[in-house]
């Protein structure tokens, strides 16, 4: 059995309290490793740790720390198929998709930061003939990085490389659901010569080590990505320390779509971005709005289209969705079908647990699941459900469609399927969505700020934002 380890000061070390909690693989329910119970004191060690390589490493050039960052970002190109595998056996998605999104994205994370910030300079603001002012950006010192399961190295990357690539020095928690490829990277990381106590990953629960890291007095901010209650309870703890902090919470998104879509692209789309990965994507658009004149006929298309995806071993080539992160998770999504039931939902596709032969006969498989007939205030229509289970919803006017888009209390993304350019650019702009695309579903630039509005968070990542939020300004101005 796998046993994973803390990382703490460029070594892999055992948890004070000596306990290990179980790690699934949600395709099979089987154990296939443990993972440290780590507590307050593992945190301890690693702020201090941290705490200790900060002055050398932020002294460093950017270009040192950027060299760094490219070839952690080198080794995982090396290690692909080995991050996938990893990547597929803790969070049950298809291993393609782990293959060709998550451990390339993880790649390019490192790579981005590793480059950008070699071109961040400082500003400067001349006052004619009386000073001069130049405005530095320093790194904060010791800060938290916290992610979630469902896109675990990806986002794990995300934040821990402009951290790393401003000069901060990092404790990072990567989700107690998906620990695995954290625990790899920490090893491509004594690969690549990253100094000792630069990064710091420390294994275990929210509560145990997630909230201890937060509450901690040498942790200058916080970057976490998760749901809105976790995050809720990280602002509050934040606030009165003054910590910088950076929430990139829930989303309910909705694809908006007019008659005069391209009709094919639009259906195949919306279908991969209802059920990409199982619909556990924050961005995954799980509200679709359809205009009357096109309802009938894109729902049908659009049924016949989910009617062909397979649900399977999410090591199999052809498998289209595979498991749901965890059977808590399950029966979570399972509620909401009732919910949507009870709500007086008519199930169009799906909506039950499915079972396969073989080794994935125990795992945590759901059918993509298709409702329509539901009001835009229920329950249903505004609460994030995180799985593979969609409404259809039609409308008669644009005010109409935007109005059911922005009932909820989320504002992550949305996406706006027409063909008349002068409609997108007003739909775009009358969204309560931090990112809107036009005809296009998850095509990121990651120099583009990217972050919710209302309950989807508090901050942007990406590019220059990111950079920013991981260091502070200081404006010194001489007198000429
Ligand atoms: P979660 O909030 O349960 O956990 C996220 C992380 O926070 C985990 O590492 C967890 O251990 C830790 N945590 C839990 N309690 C904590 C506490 N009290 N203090 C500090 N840390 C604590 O979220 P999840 O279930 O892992 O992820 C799913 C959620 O993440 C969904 O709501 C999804 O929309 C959201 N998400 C948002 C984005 C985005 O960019 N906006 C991206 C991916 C996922």
């Amino acid at each position: 059995m796998l046993h994973l380890q803390n990382f703490i000061n460029g070594t892999f070390v055992p948890m004070a309290s000596g306990n290990y909690l179980p790690n699934l693989n949600p395709a099979t329910a089987e154990v296939f490793s443990q993972l440290p119970d780590s507590d307050e004191r593992d945190v301890q060690a690693a702020v201090e740790a941290a705490e200790a390589a900060f002055p050398a490493w932020s002294m460093l050039s950017a270009e040192k720390r950027g060299r760094y960052l490219i070839k952690l970002s080198e080794l995982i190109d090396q290690n692909l198929e080995r991050l996938a595998e990893a990547e597929t056996t803790d969070n049950g998605k298809p291993l393609k998709l782990s293959r060709t999104v998550d451990i390339p994205r993880a790649s390019s994370n490192l790579y981005f930061f590793g480059t950008g910030v070699q071109h961040f300079a400082s500003e400067s603001h001349f006052m004619e003939g009386v000073a001069v002012n130049y405005t530095v950006r320093r790194p904060l010192g010791v800060v938290a990085c916290i992610s979630p399961w469902n896109l675990p190295l990806y986002l794990f990357t995300w934040k821990i490389a402009p951290a790393l690539a401003a000069g901060n020095t990092v404790v990072a928690k990567p989700s107690e659901i998906t620990p695995y490829t954290a625990h790899l990277l920490a090893e491509l990381c004594l690969e690549a010569g990253l100094p000792a106590g630069v990064l710091n990953i420390v294994h275990g629960t929210g509560p145990k080590v997630g909230a201890p890291l937060c509450e901690h007095p040498l942790v200058k901010a916080i970057s976490f990505t998760g749901g809105t209650q976790t995050g809720k309870t990280i602002a509050r703890t934040a606030a009165p320390l003054f910590k910088k902090l950076s929430l990139e919470l829930g989303g309910k998104n909705a694809t908006v779509i007019f008659a005069d879509c391209d009709f094919e692209k639009t259906v195949a789309t919306a279908v991969q971005a209802a059920f990409a990965n199982q619909g556990q994507i924050c961005l995954c658009g799980s509200r679709i709005l359809v205009e009357g004149p096109l309802y009938e006929k894109f729902k049908e298309a659009f049924l016949a289209k989910v009617k062909t995806l397979t649900v399977g071993d999410p090591i199999q080539e052809g498998t289209n969705l595979g498991a749901l992160v965890s059977e808590a998770h399950l029966q979570k999504v399972q509620q909401y079908i009732s919910l949507a039931k009870e709500e007086g939902g008519t199930l169009l596709a799906g909506g039950e647990r499915v079972h396969l032969e073989g080794r994935c006969s125990k795992g945590y498989f759901l059918q993509p699941t298709v409702f329509e007939n539901l009001p835009h205030t229920c329950r249903t229509n505004t609460e994030e459900i995180f799985g593979p289970v969609v409404t259809l919803q039609p409308f008669e006017t644009e005010e109409e469609a935007l109005h059911s888009a922005n009932f909820t209390p989320y504002g992550l993304a949305a996406s706006v399927w027409t063909q008349d350019l002068t409609r997108a650019h007003r739909v775009a702009h009358a969204l309560q969505a931090g990112i809107v695309w036009v005809n296009t579903w998850l095509l990121r630039d990651l120099r583009t700020p990217f972050g919710g509005m209302k309950q989807s968070g508090v901050g942007r990542e990406g590019g220059w934002e990111a950079l920013r939020f991981f260091t502070e300004a200081q404006n010194v101005c001489i007198k000429l």
